[in-house]
């Protein structure tokens, strides 16, 4: 096959040159020439066309080779220039060459035209493609500096002492360092406290490349995260990393990590946390033997009362110091949570006996007996507290009591406590336990309390049907002037008639009622139901029930309504904490029309003290109402008596406690004198609860006790029973 080659002849003899075409032709190649014999032929010539050879005679009448020459450097001419001439000198032909001929070629050796053609046609191939490849490269090295100026992500390369050697925008302004401040120094310098960077480094180079996340330490002393990937040796020497900043994203992480374990509130973790760290227990407990822990379960007593008389804003501050406080009982390795609204959860690991734990309770109840001062108030919160203690051995009952006279229950041999969940849920059943118990204690978990907590919860759902069925009814106990001895007023006492358990008593529900707020529905129909018997009583018995008087109450005078038959009602510190509870009363004496002096409200010093100030206010509210107040079960609590003197009590109620010990110790005794006098210098009247003997209503006289309350009376009666014995007009 024959190529094609086109060809600029510098040449004045037409016989040389088609010597020079028949040579070519026979070296195989299909020809396309044009003779020139001047400049500007060649100059008309190269502007028609693209050639691949020159072939220039060296001298000619009006042209000659180096001239020719100089045209087509002028024009950038790259192809093959090669001077076929007659008689060239060696220093014409060398100079030649210098300035950018090719070759020369002895017209009486036209034998090496063609060789030499096809080598000079071969350079000048290798020549453009080498031009090419250096501006490809060119432009590439200018893309990647163009890239690796304008990255958002930081980029150095350096080398194998670990200096800088370049740094791009995004990497100055990563470090907080210019280029020139950054340009030697040694990178190590930059990463905090790489766990072996030695060993990392060693492995980077390697394995060539090396990706993960570090700490940058900033030149402003501040930290950043970044996931970098580096590549060794890119260029033998000099090794390349990449750093993308992802600290505001491991920020987000933390947030999110932290929401998902940490309470923010109290900042204690939370109860998946809690969760966590007790199984880390439980396994602990299953590979080591005589491994003991503990989880304490506290919920704050009457947390509910702080709530409505001060607020939410009030009661987180009270959970704040409360966890505050709770952190300050424990050692460094418990673990503290907020499980619930007032609820914490407390593991203790790795206890030598079961006092370890009630001792760790003892010191939260010593400390929840000082005041918390939050917001200018004063308040307390005693809590209730469950223990339950998990064990690796491996007893199939309760162990034989240790010295401090306790006994392990090994849950794990009845199978009851198997996930951190059980021993939470455990040690919730004991607090419940406690709480039931009055609050401010500690209770231990035995296997059977499952079984009460299991009775506990069928007794919260029965009680919300009990009060759309109608199963709750009031009982009245007579409450009796001493100095006459007749009936001046009674006590409603609720009682539920339960379908299959038949009379529940209120120790039994009340307090559930309290902790699931079932109380505030329940206490306002027993406030209505009450009023409405003594507003039938009021009717029914016209001399207005009359029992101040030492006649028989049918002939008593109709007009002083200060005569009038009283009921007192119980109220639950919830109940009373409750916003709407005036409203409510206000409806209720004018719906039933009884004269506001005629109800008394009995509340138990613990609820008013927990109240604080804000029970001062409603107190004084209600005596606006002419309403009666009673403090009730007095000397169980702990009432501050300062307090007590600014509130606007009308009635303490002794608790039985004290009254049914009256004849029996003198120390009792001595308590109820305390307690009537206080009442008296206080402007207040006394009544003594339980009386149950003679001997007592005679001790209580002699006191100068004005009312009296209990079995000797009376117990408890059903409306009908009461409304007989009203009628019969009793007198002791
Ligand atoms: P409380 O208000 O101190 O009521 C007096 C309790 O003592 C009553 O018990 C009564 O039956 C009992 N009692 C009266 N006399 C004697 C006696 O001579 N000897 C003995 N041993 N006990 C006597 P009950 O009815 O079981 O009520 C217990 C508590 O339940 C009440 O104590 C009160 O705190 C609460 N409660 C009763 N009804 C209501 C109610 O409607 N609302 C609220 N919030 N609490 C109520
Ligand atoms: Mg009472
Ligand atoms: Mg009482």
């Amino acid at each position: 096959m024959s190529l094609r080659l086109s060809v600029v002849l510098v040449e004045d003899n037409v016989d040389d040159a088609m010597l020079l075409l028949r040579e070519l032709k026979r070296g195989g190649y299909e020809l396309t020439c044009e003779r020139v014999e001047t400049a500007s032929e060649m100059k008309a010539a190269l502007d028609r066309q693209h050639w691949d050879l020159i072939l220039a005679d060296y001298a000619l009448p009006q042209f000659s080779a180096p001239h020719a020459l100089e045209i087509a450097l002028e024009r950038g001419l790259d192809c093959p220039f090669i001077i076929v001439s007659g008689q060239i000198g060696e220093d014409a032909a060398i100079a030649a060459m210098k300035a950018g001929a090719h070759d020369y070629i002895m017209k009486n050796q036209l034998a090496r035209l063609v060789p030499a053609i096809e080598r000079e046609l071969r350079e000048a191939a290798g020549r453009r493609s080498r031009s090419v490849a250096e501006v490809a490269l060119r432009a590439s090295e200018r893309q990647l500096r163009a890239l690796f100026e304008s990255a958002l992500d930081a980029m150095a390369i350096f080398n194998d002492d670990r200096q800088f050697v370049s740094v791009n925008p995004a990497a100055c302004t990563l470090l907080g360092l210019s280029n020139q401040e950054l340009i030697g120094r040694s990178i190590v310098e930059f990463i905090e406290s790489p766990c072996d960077l030695e060993q990392a480094l060693s492995n980077f180079y390697a394995q060539s490349r090396a990706t993960g996340e570090l700490k940058i330490l900033r030149s402003d002393g501040t930290m950043r995260d970044v996931e970098y990937s580096a590549t060794a040796n890119f260029i033998p020497g000099l090794h390349l990393s990449v750093l993308h900043d992802i600290t505001e994203r491991k920020q987000a992480e933390e947030q999110l990590l932290y929401n998902a374990f940490y309470d923010p509130l109290t900042g204690l973790p939370n109860k998946a946390w809690f969760l966590n760290c007790l199984g880390r227990s439980l396994r602990h407990a299953k590979r080591r033997a005589n491994y003991l822990f503990a989880v304490l379960f506290l919920d704050l007593d009457r947390f509910g009362i702080v709530k409505y008389s001060f607020g939410h804003l009030v009661a987180d501050r009270l959970l704040s110091a409360t966890a505050r406080r709770l952190g300050t009982c424990l050692g460094p390795k418990d673990t503290l949570a907020r499980v619930g609204t007032d609820e914490f959860a407390i593991l203790i690991d790795n206890i030598h006996q079961i006092a370890d734990a009630t001792a760790v309770a003892d010191k939260i109840h010593k400390e929840l007996t000082l005041p918390f001062e939050i917001n200018g108030h004063e308040m307390f919160s005693t809590a209730s507290i469950g223990v339950a203690v998990g064990s690796s051995n491996a007893s199939a009952s309760p162990s034989p009591p240790d010295e401090h006279g306790d006994r392990l229950w090994d849950y794990s041999a009845t199978n009851t406590l198997n996930q951190p969940e059980d021993y939470l849920r455990a040690a919730d059943t004991a607090m419940y336990h406690a709480k039931a118990m009055g609050g401010g204690r500690t209770a231990l978990f035995e296997p059977d309390m499952h079984a009460g907590a299991l009775a506990m919860l069928q007794l919260e759902t029965d009680l919300r049907r009990a009060l759309k069925r109608e199963e709750l009814q009031l009982y009245y106990q007579p409450i009796v002037k001493l100095s006459t001895g007749q009936i001046s007023g009674f006590e409603a006492l609720i009682r539920w008639r339960h379908p299959t358990r038949g009379l529940v008593c209120p120790g039994e529900f009340i307090p559930i009622a309290e902790g699931t707020g079932l109380i505030v529905p329940m206490g306002a129909w027993v406030l209505e139901e009450a009023a409405r018997q003594l507003r039938q009583w009021h009717a029914q018995l016209p001399s207005g029930a009359i029992a101040n008087s030492p006649l028989p109450w049918e002939d008593a005078p109709l007009s002083s309504a200060s005569t009038l038959l009283t009921m007192s009602v119980n109220l639950a510190g919830v109940q009373f904490a409750h916003p709407g509870l005036l409203e409510h009363i206000d409806g209720i004496l004018q719906q039933s029309g009884i004269p506001g002096e005629t109800l008394k409200l009995e509340i138990t010093e613990t609820a008013i003290m927990a109240a604080a100030e804000s029970a001062t206010a409603l107190l004084l509210q209600l005596k606006e109402q002419q309403i009666q107040l009673c403090i009730d079960d007095f000397g169980t609590g702990y009432s501050s008596l300062s307090r007590l003197q600014r509130l606007p009590i009308d009635t303490l109620k002794i608790d039985k406690s004290f009254v049914s010990r009256m004849s029996m110790e003198s120390e009792s005794l001595e308590i109820v004198r305390t307690c009537v006098d206080l009442a008296h210098n206080l402007g207040m009247d006394v009544v003594a609860e339980g009386v149950e003997t003679p001997e007592q209503l005679a001790g209580l006289r002699a006191l100068k006790c004005e009312y009296g309350q209990g079995y000797f009376f009376s117990k408890p009666l059903d409306a009908k029973a009461a409304t007989a014995l009203l009628a019969s007009n009793p007198q002791w």
